[in-house]
């Protein structure tokens, strides 16, 4: 059996996160190694390796994962506006192969990323 991603570790309570918001679909947690004030990690308890591996049945669960970012978005105070990311695959700078969304704010960020 392939061995388990870092975020499914934590997923099933293996190694310790600073969660800020649970349910029965995702998880959102503190990314530990911030890029901005505020740096949340969302994802989705089903084991999706990235999002080139999303199928047409996931619609709802991807829905999902954007509606619970807009509400820690609004639950974080980010009022001056956030940034939402997803790395995917080698060339997108993806290091933790499950599916995630990254929300970042708290400080201006620039564009175009390197
Ligand atoms: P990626 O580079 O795949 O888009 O993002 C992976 C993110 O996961 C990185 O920002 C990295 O800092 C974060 N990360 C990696 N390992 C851990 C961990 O053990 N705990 C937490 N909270 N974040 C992690």
């Amino acid at each position: 059996m392939a061995e388990k991603t870092i975020f499914k570790r934590i997923i099933d309570g293996e190694i310790p996160a600073d969660i800020v918001h649970q349910d029965e679909q995702c998880l959102a947690f503190r990314d530990i190694s911030p890029q901005a004030p505020t740096h949340i990690v969302v994802i989705p308890r089903k084991e999706i390796p990235s999002l080139a591996h999303v199928g047409d049945d996931d619609a709802a669960l991807m829905g999902h994962l954007v509606v619970t970012i807009r509400k820690l978005a609004e639950q974080l105070q980010l009022d001056q506006g956030y940034r939402v990311i997803v790395n995917c695959g080698l060339y997108g700078g993806q290091t933790v192969d499950h599916l995630h969304f990254h929300l970042l704010g708290g400080r201006a960020l620039s564009w175009p990323p390197g």
